[in-house]
């Protein structure tokens, strides 16, 4: 086969891949249309999330597109700072970095961006002034937002500065005005998909639906949801009927009802996640970030997750917490590898590698959940990853050796455990009427993702798994020490993301932090080395490693049951918000050396829908656009109309 583009271009810290997805082509006209269809959704949506983000992401993107787009009238150097700026934004949806969640800044000086606009504008280029307002006071007026890194300095803040409020320190859109203490007593009834604003002193929803906020945006993804449901399978048709009907009222019964009819669609070849789901950008963890992915099935690969979601059961029944948090009858928990074809708000450019849905743990106690792995975002991952990534934080030839053999094996399988039997597993005391958020607030995720990553280690080493042809006997042992040593490694690697500061806000980076050094507390599987100035973090004894993880496993289930905040939160802060930045700077001074990223941005897959004369889809064409811009210009100018 023909080597294709993976890896198009590094930018920063970041690097662009290409996402393929080869399946495509294969599917039958209908499922193509209804994949169409979705994916106009998807970008319907797209600008839903840059405004939760940020109250000005959107006009500071119509600022800096309307740069980039006019190159030939710019000054050469003022355009490579903005298109370099550019695509750190288009990536992270905004000037903040995902993973630190701290804000970056455009390093050309503030008249060389006015000098720039004003050549643009020149050129036919438009901006988004207000009414009466000129360029220049355009660019006054967000020139802080550009240039000033103290300015609304953090999108999300868990862990404020000292006398500092979580939600007023915290830049995003998802409150105006609003502190912790205004929230104590107020019972919000749209918990998920609402701004909470301060009104006259008192606090209002905004309730995200058609004829409230987001209005022509719901209203758009309404219409393409409802031109899909014609071509999707009867149970994906009442899901899709289910989800336009929250969009239209808004109101949390609907929203239970579309999830249970979207877990309750098991088969479809063709699915999509369009909505309010997740809640890492809110402070609290109550708040959810829109986000669309339109996927189908990739049934070469589904095999695997298939049979780990088959004998839910059986992991249940052996989980080493508290019987009394395992749940009976484990049901419903259907699992896919799946293709996406296209990620857009919270989930893309920078996306997850699996899924495990509906997050509200009610329904996922009684109706199940579904679980799917990334299959071409993994595949996609696994051929850009430089190896150097690899070698440059293990101790000796040999674990280079079997992370070069297996990391990408172990990493696909620990994924799928960490989705169905991770976040699909336990269940919580009643007193917490399924709603464990409420009780371990901002401390929620990073517990949470903590548990689904022990389970997934914890279970590795079984020989369940061989015994259930998931990895071969005489590999296994192989297989455990590629993932134990290479999360040992990443505890270390991991904190190159984190350049300013010495606290990690991103909750999948502290759970794992927090595993790591717990791990080097409590047991002696982990050993810290040093050569040549180099700090290693050594896995030692796989068993030590495995047993500690049982213990903590327990524990975090323990606090998750009981909603024991006070616990959550001192276990999370003592072990995985904090480090040594001389350690981080370490870390970064070697992998600059080595041109390695920190983090990755995916560019989509193009669909194009070929028409006959009477309008109807003949066929959906796929191609490659190979091109991070060229794909964020064509997003933004399709959903431009709907910000009149
Ligand atoms: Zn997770």
């Amino acid at each position: 086969m023909e080597e294709r583009a993976y890896l198009l271009e590094r930018v920063g810290e970041a690097a662009v891949v290409q996402v393929y997805a080869d399946g495509f082509r294969d599917l039958p006209l209908r499922e193509k249309t209804l994949v169409w269809h979705l994916t106009q959704a998807a970008i319907a949506g797209r600008d839903i999330f840059y405004d939760q983000r940020y109250a000005y992401n959107l006009e500071m993107r119509d600022v800096i597109e309307a740069i980039v787009g006019r190159r030939h009238a710019i000054d050469p150097d003022t355009f490579d700072a903005v298109n370099r700026y550019a695509k750190l934004f288009w990536i992270n949806t905004g000037p903040y970095n995902n993973l630190t969640a701290r804000k970056f800044v455009l390093t050309c000086t503030p008249r060389a961006l006015a000098e720039a606009a004003h050549a643009a504008a020149r050129a036919g280029a438009r901006f988004p002034l207000r009414p009466g307002e000129s360029l220049s006071a355009l660019l006054d007026r967000l020139g802080p937002l550009f240039f000033d890194p103290a300015v609304d300095p953090t999108v999300t803040s868990k862990t404020p500065p000292e006398g500092q409020d979580m939600l007023t320190a915290s830049a995003n859109n998802l409150y105006v005005g609003v502190t912790m203490k205004d929230l104590d007593g107020f019972e919000e009834r749209h918990p998920l998909n609402s701004r909470l604003v301060k009104h006259n002193g008192s606090l209002v929803e905004e309730v995200y639906r058609v004829g409230g906020r987001y209005s022509a945006h719901i209203s758009a993804i309404v219409g393409h949801l409802e031109a899909a449901i014609p071509f999707a399978t009867e149970p994906m048709a009442r899901a899709l009927g289910a989800l336009v009907t929250f969009y239209r009222t808004g109101r949390e019964e609907d929203r239970e009802a579309y999830d249970i009819a979207w877990v309750g669609d098991r088969s479809s070849p063709v699915d999509t996640i369009n909505g309010f789901v997740e809640v890492y950008l809110d402070a609290r963890s109550i708040k959810g970030a829109w986000e669309a992915l339109v996927f189908y099935v990739n049934a070469a690969k589904t095999s695997q997750i298939r049979t780990i979601a088959g004998h839910a059961q059986w992991f249940e029944d052996h989980m080493p917490w508290d019987p009394k948090y395992r749940k009976t009858g484990a049901r419903g928990v259907t699992a896919s590898a799946i293709d996406v074809v296209i990620e857009t708000g919270e989930s893309g450019p920078i996306t997850p590698v699996g899924i495990n849905l509906p997050n509200a743990q009610a329904i996922r106690e009684r109706y199940g959940s579904k679980s799917v792995s990334l299959s071409n975002i993994n595949e996609a991952y696994d051929k850009s990853t430089l190896p150097e990534l690899r070698s440059e934080f293990a101790w000796t030839p040999e674990e280079t050796a079997r992370a070069l053999k297996w990391a990408t094996f172990a990493g696909e399988l620990t994924t799928n455990m960490h989705e169905v039997i991770g976040h699909g597993s336990g269940k919580v005391d009643e007193r917490l009427n399924g709603n464990p958020q409420a009780a371990l607030r901002e401390q929620f995720s990073a517990i949470e993702e903590s548990r689904a990553d022990l389970v997934a280690l914890y279970f590795l080493p079984d020989p369940k798994l061989v015994e259930l042809g998931l990895v071969a006997a005489g590999d296994h042992a192989d297989i455990v020490l590629a993932e134990y040593e290479g999360y040992a490694r990443n505890a270390l690697v991991q904190l190159r993301r984190v350049r300013e500061g010495t606290t990690i806000e991103e909750d999948h980076m502290r759970n794992r932090q927090m595993i790591v050094r717990w791990l080097m507390a409590h047991t002696a599987a982990i050993e810290v080395r040093v050569r040549d100035g180099k700090t290693y973090y050594v896995m030692t004894d796989a068993a030590a490693f495995r047993e500690g993880v049982g213990g903590l496993l327990a524990e975090v289930q323990r606090i998750k049951g009981e909603g024991d905040y006070d616990a959550a939160r001192a276990l999370v802060e003592t072990y995985g918000v904090h480090f040594d930045p001389v350690l981080r700077d370490e870390v970064v001074t070697r992998v600059d050396r080595l041109k390695l990223p920190s983090y990755t941005g995916f560019v989509m897959p193009r669909l194009r829908a070929i028409h006959n004369g009477g309008g109807e889809i003949v066929d959906v064409e796929i191609s490659y656009p190979l091109d991070l811009t060229s794909q964020m210009l064509e997003y933004s100018a399709a959903s431009a109309h709907l910000r009149a």
